[in-house]
């Protein structure tokens, strides 16, 4: 098999516009297996991004040894990326799995067995109940849980203790995308399709760095690049990208934006096709509403203003403006560079001003991707395991909590809707006074991806917040915790998630997880049932026991709603492919893209919120929405720009942005114990541009200081792509490590650096915009230990990057396994 660490995104095949994208099947099996040896290959998908590509899992001897596409898969033919092919599996192997519950004593986290962590946790858990109720529980949980994982515990947490302090993770990664579907369309769900990149004539990437994030995704677009009639590539980044590069390449337009100032490009964006007459009249006229409004907000930023704002050309707004105006499908993908940056909601609902003005949604090419980066971060917003009602339903609306109250036979006055659910920022401030007692934490890591991470430490070890940690690895979260459970993991276990796309994969056990771990499903079930939850009847809350069972209970609750589950089975999630949603008597085999028919969710009575301002994130009132009378109609709307909180300063006077790159998954608890994942991308590392450093008298893998108002990094610089006057760090790297670096590895936390502040509207954390000083520190040894290939590539490298040296081929289970962590279990961790 050829080196996907070299060859990141495969051979190209190559096909003409309107054509069905070529199977290609990838796969990967351990160093000394052959595929006549696999005893068995049990049918799942990817879960090391938003992507969601088809897979099966190949078992010998009772373990996870490799991995293959699904060519039938309409996610990704058959195709797999590097984090799927060398990351999927190792973990599971790995020596330092937690395989027992621990517990605090005396300051040590020590062994222990489950009876005696489950009644720890319920002791505290009815006590705080008792004494101070139940807004004295949250709950912090993840993208990476299963659906029917999500559900159990939405229903636990809204129906058993009433407490609406539940958030997941995907409130630092996707809460903006469900944001701004909502503030659009009146509810969550994707309206677009991979399929779309099929019909194109242009594809607008914004804040995306998709050859990195999602590899098979970016696979697919090469392929219609490199074949008959491509599409122009449209690239908004402020580095250097892969998509800059085939933006370049195809006649399209890189627009690379000072760090914070996206709505201010996409006002002028929005300007120049009103200005030009680029909007389908009839169309807009029908289906929207909100137009005289958005006129009258984007009107001074003429694509002067927009180049004085933003530092890029105004002829490249114009040019990029002319492409979407002239293109009669548009595909448009957006991600972190817009999410977790100033004015995420306003930027991002600005990308679907764009296609309303056009009237280009619905239909094949003309597509929104509001990406997600986690690959069941989906789940977590359909379920409600993120503070949301489950179902799409408004907490807003007593008509929906009503529905929710019939199916779980409970009181309505249970079910928290009295106030906006707590977003995760907010969360961690109750947990820091002690107003949340009791703080669960399951399948993340905070203490390294949330901001400020010196304060989430300090929140997460203190006494006045008891917190339980359910993972795969001692983390650095975990490691703060007071009581630790042993969690399966992905092929350990049975359920389904839904990637970004709507599409529904069923994942089947293929191995038992090791030692005493078990699903967060079951973990979740034991706990309701020690807490003695029950309906309005008295018979136990939760009725069911699998997760087939509670996956046909979570169908019930998607009747009726936008997304609709209830033609799924897992029977029928046993074929060839992933289905996407809406499935029902209408859609038997599912929906590819939505409002084909214009009729979007936006009724008063349907709709998921009546809104918000996007500037302040004020609500708008039912009564104000009613009088609206959407019908049906999106909503065009729009805010001005204002510049980020924290702008260059003498003291610090560049830009700081982080994000994730191509080797490595999050906090890297999968990906760091695939040697060659790891071997890419070993240590982190800044990037600055050539301009900065040679002013700064900073030379490629030279150690540099980079300090922000609220802490510092000290990592080797890459003289890179960044744009002058931005700094960039991968936000992977806490103080684990495989190669034993722990030690001197506390230097390296990019979210040391970042600030506790959000968005007004999602409530999404702001990782990139921030102020910053870069001072060398000491001489370099050799380069930086980035990678170099795709944006990460040396400035002095031909452009597209060059492979590292070895690691040569893949890497094998040995390499991994004879791979001690230093940092494995040590009950005398880092709280005292
Ligand atoms: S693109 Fe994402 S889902 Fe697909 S193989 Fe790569 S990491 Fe997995």
């Amino acid at each position: 098999m050829v080196d996907r660490i070299n060859d990141i995104w495969g051979e190209r095949t190559p096909h003409a516009r309107g054509t069905t994208w070529p199977a290609r099947v990838d796969q990967y099996l351990e160093d000394g297996i052959n595929e006549t040896q696999v005893d068995r290959w049990v049918q799942s998908a990817c879960l090391l991004c938003s992507n969601g590509c088809g897979a099966d899992i190949a078992v010998k001897d009772g373990r996870m040894v490799g991995i293959r596409g699904r060519a039938g898969d309409t996610v990704n033919h058959g195709r797999l990326g590097p984090k799927g092919l060398y990351g999927s599996t190792p973990w599971a192997s790995s020596p330092d799995r937690l395989t027992r519950p621990l517990i605090r004593q005396d300051g040590r986290l020590v062994e222990t067995d489950w009876e005696t962590a489950m009644g720890r946790i319920v002791e505290v858990s009815k006590g705080l109940l008792e004494q101070k109720g139940p807004l004295s529980h949250g709950f912090y949980t993840s993208g990476q849980l299963f659906l029917e994982e999500y559900y159990t515990l939405a229903v636990i947490g809204k129906a058993g203790l009433g407490t609406p302090h539940m958030d997941g993770n995907t409130r630092l990664c996707t809460a903006t995308s469900a944001a701004a579907f909502k503030e659009s369309f009146g509810a969550d769900g994707q309206p677009g399709s991979y399929t779309d990149i099929e019909h194109c004539d242009a594809i607008f990437l914004f804040g995306h760095n998709m050859p990195e994030t999602q590899t098979v995704l970016w696979a697919r677009i090469l392929d219609r690049t490199r074949g008959e009639d491509p599409p122009r590539i449209v690239c908004v980044d402020p580095r250097r990208t892969m998509v800059a590069l085939e933006a370049e390449r195809t006649g399209g337009v890189h627009l690379a934006p000072r760090v914070g100032t996206n709505l201010a490009l996409m006002n002028g964006l929005t300007r120049e096709l009103l200005a030009n007459g680029w909007i389908d009249e009839a169309w807009v006229q029908a289906h929207t509403i909100g137009l005289d409004a958005l006129r009258a907000t984007v009107e001074p930023y003429t694509a002067e203003e927009v180049a004085r704002i933003c530092g890029v050309e105004a002829d490249d707004v114009r040019r990029a403006a002319r492409i979407f105006g002239e293109s009669n499908a548009v595909l448009s993908t957006v991600l972190q560079g817009f999410y977790q940056s100033h004015q995420a909601t306003a930027a991002s609902v600005a990308v679907h001003n764009l296609h309303l003005l056009r009237g280009q949604i619905g239909r094949p090419g003309s597509g929104v991707l509001q990406m997600n980066g986690q690959p069941t971060a989906q789940n977590n917003r359909e379920c409600g395991a993120d503070g949301d009602l489950p179902g799409f339903r408004n907490w807003d609306n007593p008509a929906h909590v009503q529905q929710l109250a019939d199916l779980w036979n409970v009181d309505t006055m249970t079910i928290p809707h009295w106030a906006p659910p707590t977003h995760a920022m907010q969360l961690m401030s109750y947990a820091e006074t002690g107003s949340i007692g009791f703080l669960w934490i399951s399948a993340t890591n905070p203490a390294v991806s949330m901001p400020e991470s010196a304060r989430i430490r300090k929140i997460l070890e203190g006494d006045q917040c008891f917190v339980i940690v359910q993972d795969l690895f001692l983390t650095e979260t975990a490691e703060l915790a007071d009581v630790v459970l042993p969690a399966a993991g992905w092929g350990e276990k049975t359920g389904c998630f839904t990637n970004v796309n709507r599409t529904v994969h069923l994942s089947e056990k293929a191995v038992e997880p090791p030692g005493e771990a078990r699903s967060d499903l079951d973990i979740f079930l034991a706990y309701a049932d020690a807490m003695g939850f029950t309906d309005n009847d008295g018979a136990p809350l939760i009725g069911w026991r699998t997760a087939e069972e509670a996956f046909n209970a979570w169908r019930e609750a998607t009747r009726g709603r936008p997304v609709d589950y209830t033609g799924l089975s897992y029977d029928k999630l046993r074929g060839p492919s992933g289905i996407p949603w809406p499935v029902n008597d209408e859609h038997p085999d599912g929906t590819d893209r939505l409002y084909a028919d214009a009729v979007f969710p936006t009724d008063t009575d349907t709709c998921e919120t009546y809104g918000h301002d996007l500037l302040t994130g004020g609500a708008v009132t039912e009564q104000e929405h009613r009088a609206l009378a959407p019908a049906g109609r999106a909503f065009l709307k729009g805010a001005d720009y204002t510049p980020p909180h924290e702008e260059p300063s003498e003291d610090y006077p560049l830009r700081y942005t982080t994000g994730r790159t191509v080797y490595q998954f999050h906090t890297r608890t999968k990906t760091g114990r695939a040697r060659s994942l790891h071997q890419a991308a070993p240590d982190a590392w800044v990037e600055l541009s050539q301009v900065d450093a040679d002013r700064l008298d900073i030379a490629e893998g030279d150690w540099v200081r980079v300090e922000s108002p609220r802490g510092s990094l000290e990592v080797r610089a890459r003289i890179g792509q960044v744009m002058q006057g931005a700094v960039f760090a991968p936000f992977h790297y806490g103080h684990w490590d495989p190669d034993g670096l722990a030690a001197d590895a506390e230097h390296r936390l990019a979210n040391e650096l970042t600030m506790t502040v959000w968005d007004p509207v999602s409530k999404q954390p702001y990782f990139k915009t921030a102020a910053c000083r870069v001072t060398k520190i000491r001489d370099r040894e050799g380069p930086s230990p980035a990678p170099t290939t795709a944006a990460s590539a040396p400035a002095s490298v031909p452009a597209g990057g060059q492979a590292p040296a070895p690691p040569t081929g893949a890497p094998t289970t040995s390499q991994v396994l004879g791979t001690t962590p230093t940092y494995a279990l040590d009950p005398s961790n880092r709280r005292s």
